[in-house]
């Protein structure tokens, strides 16, 4: 209000010490303390000791950096889902964790250390470093979680490297390994020369690598259907020249046709027909020609031929589904100690599998000539021995997607190692993860196909890691005859050992101080004195899917299995999975009744955010500058089924909506700053507005509720968004303006008005607490204490319900459709007539509004004065007309504006509109 109001001293105006400016940055580590001191979480979970439980379980995160956008996004979401869960009453507690044990940290720790105090410190040492390492960030981390307004036990988490927690991998471990699950095996798998260490499927990134591209001949050392037109040798294709010394068979497509190729130098080489002409483009063959017999793959299976690298040793010709016809030859080098489907055929054909490179990449004797060189410098010296010995026929460059270790970057090779497995088929842990998948609730729908195909598709699952820092795979070797040890006694004296010492103990105890004294091996007798501990550690994916057994199972206020999971879409690969197989393994059952995955957090342009494109956009700036509900109503506005954009102006736009819910509660307390409960209006009495007021509130209400349920959280931040610009800002606000500040302070119409504000406010502060849970904290401590009642945090103030007379409430739903309907022409019939200057404001508009008949009566039965306040004009004249069109003209209304009120109005001898002259008679 620019204009000067004389009668300003006579008017209700808005009061309040809410700040426009919401200043969060500064305000909100206020509002951390004071939940702190009243111990919010602790409160929440006493009030609701007998409500209905609400397990959230928490994925670790690795406690390692800072919390980046992905984790705060994936925080934040948690927290909605507690918080609203404890509002409505559930016993919701939530215990944060942390990954602590793997790679990445000891992989810092060693870097930190250096290679020469590195070799100086024993494995001991080495675990304490990164004990240290991993608490240091998890005290990091847990700061940071906490100035997003997460709640939880913070003051007791669940650590991986807890006793307790890994004393749970050895009861699984136990589980599963005593029903025939776990077997150790050799086999091919990925493996990072760098980090010395296998790798899981979910440790492995693709990425583009230049490779060679060969093609080798092997000489036929049996009599082949091609031996009168010269030499005969079978061509192979391969990008890893450096496998070939491993090399013992060659794969044939059963049912494809083979040929002799003659070269110009009267060399033959066989092949599959269909790919002659591809491989003579590459290898430039002028003058070849295809000889006759045809022959089937089959046809040649079981002959011999030259081992490529080493002398006197023959390989055999074998055929195998897995041969591809779209590129190479055809003809498929095979050495089952370096490839999946090799190893498959291998075990087919009982072939045996050399392995001659080492776990640090270097060959051993099996290298034959390449003998302690690393398999990648090997690469080329082994193209150029074949050019020398005349086998290599021909040799370019291939750029392809190539495995690369996740930690160090590194291509990794694949390579048979002994390791410990988890069979999928054993003990049918494929068929009944597959079941128990389909027990379970998976947000968003489509995710349930991700980790079925993930699961169906899946091998053997290599438990074993040859690094420090983990849980020891809890078996012993019998030193004497190479026999595993492993039985139920053996592995609840290490369950003890883990639950009292921790898993140190396995590297600082020697076997006989904690095994039963009986313990003995199976196959040679030896005594507990003759058993060594295993020396490799457990997969990190096991240790934070046993979860639900170390932490869901072990502490007193979770369950098993846990209502919720919630996490990236990843996870599908990691923490879903490794939880799932883990649980199905121990109890046939799924540890989670429902699964929520969230998409990845890409810029606003839809790329991965990275350092080099300068697009990485931390949370704790934005918090800094902006504050943490910012965040978090960024984070309840995305829609979380896709990968969810941030950006500054994403950010900036949040910020708008931000103020104008802010705003929203600004008005409603500047209002409310005189009212007493005590006063407050029934349903009956309240003008017919009012009432319609209460049934739109009470249909957000249920709305929101509604979307809460279906964890749909952008469409609480739409109907909540849309509420206070719509319903409250463009309609009833706006309209009840005149009412609250220029009635009489007491008068039983704003009494009505107010009645109902304070119920919007008690409604929206409550349904907004899950996300905006700092603001709607500082809006609460802000209301009266009679209008907000007993609870000291907006937390613990459960959830609203707004009554209404259903039947009543559906009619004026009907009712104000068309009203409503009608305004929209009002507003913009108004608009024009201000724009041609027929009337400066709508105050001082005489509407006449033609509509069609049954508009007509829905319109006079709310009054022409009721119809003038809601369009905010002078008055209203109404008429039906011939057509479903509706019509408004704008005029000038009779009357002046009334100084007080500046409604346009006959004015009295007292200058003043009748309402304002009584108002003001009143006062005195
Ligand atoms: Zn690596
Ligand atoms: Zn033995
Ligand atoms: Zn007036």
């Amino acid at each position: 209000m620019a204009e000067k109001n004389d009668y300003k001293g006579t008017m209700n105006l808005p009061e309040t010490d809410f700040p426009m400016r919401a200043n969060l940055a500064a305000r909100e580590p206020e509002w951390l303390k004071f939940w702190e001191e009243i111990d919010v979480y602790a409160r929440g979970l006493e009030a609701n000791a007998d409500g209905e439980p609400f397990v959230l379980h928490d994925g670790p995160p690795y406690a390692n950096g800072h919390i980046h956008m992905g984790t705060a996004y994936n925080k934040v979401l948690k927290d909605l889902i507690v918080k609203y869960k404890s509002m409505r009453g559930h016993y919701a507690p939530y215990v944060p964790g942390w990954d602590c044990h793997g790679q990445p940290i000891e992989h810092q720790v060693e870097k930190n250390l250096g290679p020469e105090k590195m070799a100086k410190i024993g494995q001991a040492k080495l675990r304490e470093l990164c004990r240290e390492y991993a608490l240091e960030f998890v005290d990091v981390q847990r700061e940071e979680f906490k100035r997003l307004g997460v709640q939880g036990d913070w003051d007791d988490p669940y650590l991986t490297l807890k006793p307790a927690y890994e004393a749970g991998n050895v009861e699984i471990f136990k589980k599963m390994y005593l029903d025939g699950a776990i077997y150790k095996g050799a086999k091919p798998i990925h493996w990072c020369i760098r980090c010395h260490t296998a790798l899981a499927e979910a440790e492995i990134e693709y990425g583009d690598e230049r490779s060679d591209s060969i093609y080798v001949a092997f000489a036929f050392t049996d009599t082949t259907p091609w031996d009168a037109e010269g030499p005969v040798s079978v061509l192979i294709w391969t990008t890893t020249p450096w496998t070939l010394p491993a090399n013992v068979a060659v794969t044939l497509a059963e049912d494809a046709d083979y040929v002799g190729v003659k070269l110009a130098d009267g060399r033959v080489l066989v092949m599959a027909e269909e790919l002659v002409e591809s491989v003579g483009a590459v290898a430039g063959w002028d003058g070849a020609t295809v000889l006759a017999p045809r022959v089937k793959g089959s046809a040649l299976a079981g002959l011999h031929y030259a081992q490529p690298v080493h002398e006197d040793v023959q390989g055999v010709i074998i055929t195998g589904a897995h041969v591809d016809l779209s590129t190479g030859t055809g003809a498929v080098h095979t050495a089952p100690g370096h490839g999946d489907e090799d190893y498959v055929v291998g075990l087919q054909f009982g072939l045996p599998m050399p392995m001659p490179v080492l776990d640090d990449g270097t060959f051993d004797a099996g290298g034959g000539p390449f003998a302690g060189m690393n398999v990648w410098d090997a690469n080329p010296r082994i193209v150029e021995w074949l050019r020398e010995r005349g086998t290599l026929v021909a040799s370019t460059v291939i750029d392809h997607s190539y495995p690369h270790c996740w930690r160090c970057k590194q291509p990794v090779i694949f390579r048979a190692t002994e390791q410990w497995f988890v069979s999928m088929e054993k003990t049918g842990l494929r068929d009944h993860a597959m079941r128990a998948i389909g027990e379970v609730e998976w947000i968003p729908g489509w995710s349930v196909n991700r980790i079925s195909a993930m699961v169906a598709d899946r091998p053997d699952w290599c438990i074993s890691r040859q690094r420090a820092w983990g849980v020891p795979v809890p078996v012993f070797t019998c030193a004497k005859c190479g026999e595993t040890v492993a039985t139920e006694a053996t592995f609840d004296a290490v369950i003890e050992l883990f639950r009292t010492e921790g898993a140190d103990a396995w590297f600082t105890r020697r076997p006989d101080e904690y095994l039963p004294a009986d313990t003995a091996c199976s196959r040679c007798g030896a005594g507990v004195a003759g058993l060594m501990p295993e020396d490799d550690i457990v997969d990190v994916w096991w240790e934070s899917g046993v979860s639900h057994t170390s932490v869901l199972e072990e502490r007193e206020e979770l369950h098993r299995p846990a209502e919720l999971y919630l996490e990236g879409s990843d996870q599908h690969r990691g923490w879903f999975q490794s939880s799932l197989l883990t649980s199905v393994g121990a109890y046939d059952a799924a540890p989670f009744k429902g699964v929520l995955t969230h998409g990845f957090i890409v810029d606003g342009d839809g790329r991965k955010m990275s350092k080099s494109l300068g697009n990485v956009i931390s949370p704790l700036d934005v918090i800094a500058k902006s504050g943490a509900d910012i965040i978090r109503l960024w984070v309840a506005a995305s829609d979380y089924s896709q990968d969810v954009s941030v950006s500054d102006e994403i950010l900036d736009r949040t910020g708008e909506a931000y103020r104008r819910i802010r705003n929203t509660f600004r008005f409603l307390l500047s209002n409310l700053s005189d009212f007493d409960p005590a006063d407050a209006v029934a349903w009956d009495d309240m003008p017919e507005l009012d009432r319609f007021a209460l049934v739109q509130l009470s249909d957000l209400v249920d709305r929101v509720t509604t979307s809460y349920d279906a964890w749909r959280f952008h469409q609480v931040f739409h109907a909540v968004h849309g509420y206070c610009v719509t319903e409250l800002s463009s309609f009833y606000l706006d309209v009840l303006k005149d009412r609250l500040y220029a009635d009489g302070a007491s008068s039983a119409e704003r009494r009505s008005a107010q009645t109902v504000l304070a119920q919007i406010l008690l409604a929206l502060v409550r349904l907004t607490a899950p996300v905006l849970s700092f603001t709607t904290e500082e809006v609460w401590q802000f209301m009266p204490a009679s209008i907000r009642g007993d609870a000291v945090s907006v937390h613990l103030a459960g959830w609203p319900h707004v009554e209404v007379a259903a039947g009543e409430a559906a009619r004026l739903r009907e009712a104000y459709a068309v009203v409503l309907a009608v305004r929209e022409d009002v507003t913009k019939a108004i608009e024009e007539a201000r724009t041609v200057g027929t009337v400066g404001k709508s105050q001082e508009a005489l509407l006449s509004i033609t509509v069609p008949e049954t508009s007509l009566a829905v319109l006079e039965a709310r009054g022409r004065a009721s119809l003038a306040e809601m369009f905010i004009v002078s008055a209203v004249e109404l008429q039906a007309g011939a057509t479903d069109e509706v019509s408004v003209e704008v005029a000038r209304a009779d009357g002046e504006k009334c100084p007080r009120c500046w409604n346009w109005r006959a004015l009295g001898s007292d200058g003043l509109c009748g309402r304002c002259s009584s108002v003001v008679a009143h006062l005195g």
